[in-house]
C-alpha cells in the first residue's frame, strides 16, 4: 500500500496546483510564475497555509489575514485530485515497465487537462481553447509513438475494441473523428442548446486517447451521469433549459471506464 498512498498524498498537492491553474485562466493571471493568493484580500499565502487539505483544517475554513472563508471547493478538488491519481495508480501501474510509465504519464496528462476544463466549465459554461491545444499535442504524440510501435496502448474495456477493421495504430484516430462527428451533428440539430461547440472539441482530443469501444463506453458514463444531474436540477428549480456543463461529466466518464470498463464488458465477451 506504500506506493497508492505515495500517488495520493501526490495527488493532493497536485489537485490544489490544478486548481490554481483553472482559476488564473479564468482572471487571466500569469500561470506559473506567481506565488498563490488569498482571492479575497490578495495576500501571499505562506507554504504553511499551502498544503493540501491540512492547511483548510488548522485555518479552520478561514484566511489567515482576513478571516474571509476559504470555498470548500479547494479541499474537495485536492481530494478527488488524490483519488483520481489513486485510481489512475491501480488502472497503470507505472512502476511495471517503461511502456506503463510512459501510458500512466500520457493518461495523467489527459485527465488532468480534462480536470482543468471542468473545473473552468463549471464556472464559465466555457471550455479553454488553450487547455485543449496542449491536449491535442499531447494526443499527437501519443499517437505518433503508437504508430512507431514505442507505445503500446492498453484496453479498458473488452467490448469492439478487437473487432474492428482498423490496423490498432488507427484506432483511436478513428475514435476521434467518428464520436466529435456524432456530437457535432447533435449540436447542430439541437443548434447549440443541448450541447456546446467546445464540448466537440473536448471530445476530439479525448477520442484520441482511446479505442472506439472504450470511448462508446465513456459517452455512455458520461451522458448518463449528466442526465442524472438534469434530472436533479430540474426536480431542484422546477424549470428546463438549465444550462449543463458537460466536461466534468466526460471527466467522470473516463474516470467509470478505469472503475468498471472490463467489469461490466468481461461477461459480454465471455460467451463468445
Ligand atoms: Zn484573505
Amino acid at each position: 500500500m506504500f506506493y497508492p498512498i505515495l500517488f495520493f498524498i501526490f495527488g493532493l498537492f497536485w489537485g490544489s496546483f490544478l486548481n490554481n491553474i483553472a482559476y488564473r485562466l479564468k482572471t487571466g493571471e500569469d500561470f506559473f510564475f506567481l506565488r498563490s493568493k488569498c482571492p479575497s484580500c490578495q495576500a501571499v499565502l505562506s507554504p504553511k497555509e499551502l498544503i493540501p487539505i491540512l492547511s483548510f483544517i488548522f485555518l479552520k475554513g478561514k484566511c489567515l489575514h482576513c478571516q474571509t472563508k476559504i470555498s470548500l471547493r479547494y479541499p474537495l478538488t485536492e481530494i478527488f485530485t488524490g483519488l483520481w491519481v489513486f485510481i489512475l495508480y491501480l488502472k497503470i501501474n507505472p512502476l511495471i515497465n517503461f511502456n506503463f510509465f510512459l501510458i500512466f504519464l500520457f493518461y495523467f496528462l489527459l485527465l488532468s487537462g480534462i480536470f482543468v476544463l471542468a473545473l473552468y466549465d463549471l464556472d464559465t459554461f466555457l471550455v479553454d481553447d488553450r487547455i485543449l491545444v496542449f491536449l491535442l499535442v499531447i494526443g499527437i504524440i501519443f499517437n505518433v509513438l503508437i504508430y512507431f510501435q514505442k507505445l503500446s496502448p492498453l484496453d479498458f474495456s473488452y467490448i469492439f475494441n478487437y473487432f474492428l477493421p482498423f490496423p490498432f495504430y488507427l484506432q483511436n484516430l478513428f475514435s476521434a473523428f467518428i464520436f466529435s462527428s456524432f456530437l457535432f451533428l447533435f449540436y447542430l440539430l439541437t443548434k447549440g442548446e443541448g450541447l456546446g461547440f467546445g464540448d466537440v472539441k473536448t471530445i476530439f482530443v479525448i477520442g484520441l486517447f482511446f479505442k472506439p469501444g472504450d470511448m462508446s463506453l465513456i459517452l455512455v458514463f458520461s451522458s448518463f451521469l449528466g442526465s442524472l444531474y438534469g434530472i436533479y436540477l430540474l426536480i431542484k428549480n422546477k424549470k428546463f433549459k438549465i444550462p449543463i456543463p458537460f466536461v466534468p461529466f466526460m471527466f467522470l466518464g473516463i474516470i467509470s471506464l478505469f472503475i468498471f470498463g472490463k467489469i461490466l464488458t468481461f461477461n459480454f465477451f465471455n460467451i463468445y
